[in-house]
């Protein structure tokens, strides 16, 4: 099957990326191994932006936030609300996220093939023009001028493009995370976070009764520590601070995943005929784990670069590296750096800095918004804001 764009992986960044191209006309096959997967995430919605990618996502009944509870290792406690607005940050579950964004991509025009596996290209001499998947009726091919490969962080093609090689443990977050249901006593307008010296623990109610609830571990810590564990001893935390009141809550899923967590990985983005995008390039912010928003960015702005190199009839590296000089992509690389010394920083001596932040954010209003914009909203912390923290006794 020929065709302009094939797209690797229908999470955020292949959907969003597949349904630029159809949009503008051109031929895309969107390859999907199961739309009944559920990414492991925690549905954390934390930017207004969303509802500019998606304004479908208005029309679902879902709880809008207007309140943070934050607390630092040592029981710092942060609490923040703001004013509730049509544009507050939201929690989906994954799987009515992705499929809604499959379907929009659908409706534009993209061809969706589920239960595809991608596993290689094609190659004709030493040219890629496609890929190979394994379906239940056998290997499938697909011919196109341009693979992208956004089928996350375990991406098969990504590791076979010879752009990028596998992560290491220290480049990573792991993470376990369930939905649960039952009687809480949590306030579902609220996201709660809980850092530790290892990573951070957090709840996001769903609705009422069901909630999202996960804990992440970051770099040698993955090595150090047992996430079950975590997992089990954060439950038990929540329940002792009388959040959670059953013993045992009914588990509408569980599942552990890793994300990468050194930032974009901007040496690995493209090469000729290719481009990496969401998690396969590492589009995930280093501090919150907020990978969502980097993911849906990045497939916008790789179907705004096929959609160039499409009408120059030039598929080549030269045409494709327009890809990582796009503002928006030059914008989240910058942050990223940063957010990635900072996040170093913070969890430096068993988390000690992570501790002096927050008692700071507890006696200043003014840092208590910046830590809440900077966990939280993934935003940029101002640059002497390190210097901030070492300087506190
Ligand atoms: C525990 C955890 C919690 C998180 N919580 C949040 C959060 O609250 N908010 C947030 O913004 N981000 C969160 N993230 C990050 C977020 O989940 C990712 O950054 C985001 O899903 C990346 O989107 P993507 O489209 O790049 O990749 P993915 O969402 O991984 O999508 C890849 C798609 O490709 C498909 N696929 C995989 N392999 C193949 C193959 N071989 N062939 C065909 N298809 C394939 C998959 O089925 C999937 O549909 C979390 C991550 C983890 C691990």
């Amino acid at each position: 099957m020929n065709y302009d764009v094939v797209v690797s992986g229908a999470g955020p960044a292949g959907s969003k990326c597949a349904e630029v191209i159809a949009k503008a006309g051109y031929k895309v096959a969107l390859i999907e191994k199961d739309i009944n997967y559920r990414k492991p995430c925690g549905g954390g919605l934390p930017r207004d932006s969303i509802y500019k990618y998606y304004p479908q996502l208005r029309k679902l009944d879902l709880v809008k936030k207007n309140a943070i509870l934050m607390f630092s290792a040592d029981h710092h406690k942060l609490e923040h609300s703001y004013e509730y607005s049509e544009d507050n940050p939201i929690v989906i579950d994954r799987l009515e996220f992705d499929n809604l964004a499959r379907n929009v991509a659908i409706e534009a025009g993209a061809e969706l093939f589920d239960k595809n596996v991608s596993y290689d290209f094609i190659y004709k001499g030493q040219k890629r023009v496609g890929i190979r998947t394994k379906t239940p009726l056998g290997v499938k091919e697909y011919l196109a001028n341009i693979i992208i490969i956004a089928d996350g962080m375990n991406s098969k093609l990504a590791n076979k493009s010879g752009l990028r090689g596998k992560w290491k443990p220290l480049e990573i977050g792991i993470g376990k995370v369930e939905i649960l249901e039952g009687q809480n006593n949590l306030n579902e307008r609220c996201t709660y976070f809980f850092f530790k010296e290892y990573g951070y623990n957090w709840i996001f109610p769903i609705d009422k009764q069901k909630f999202n609830i996960g804990s992440i571990t970051y770099y040698e810590n993955n090595l150090k520590y047992n996430l079950n564990n975590l997992f089990k001893e954060f439950l038990h935390e929540v329940r002792n601070k009388n959040l959670l009141l059953e013993k045992d809550y009914k588990v509408i899923w569980s599942a552990s995943f890793p994300e990468p967590a050194t930032g974009v990985l901007e040496k690995s983005l493209y090469g000729d005929n290719i481009i990496l995008i969401g998690d396969a390039a590492g589009f995930v912010a280093p501090i919150s784990g907020e990978g969502i928003h980097g993911a849906i960015v990045s497939g916008q702005v790789a179907g705004e670069t096929s959609i160039g190199a499409i009408e120059k009839e030039d598929f080549t590296v030269n045409s494709l590296k327009e890809f990582k000089k796009h503002p928006k992509i030059r914008k989240i690389i910058r942050m990223f750096k940063f957010q990635h010394k900072f996040v170093n920083f913070i969890y430096e001596n068993e988390g000690e800095n992570l501790n002096k932040a927050f008692k700071m954010a507890e006696e200043s209003s003014e840092f208590k918004k910046i830590i809440i914009n900077t966990f939280i909203f993934g935003q940029t912390p101002p640059k002497d804001f390190i210097s901030q923290i070492k300087g506190m006794n």
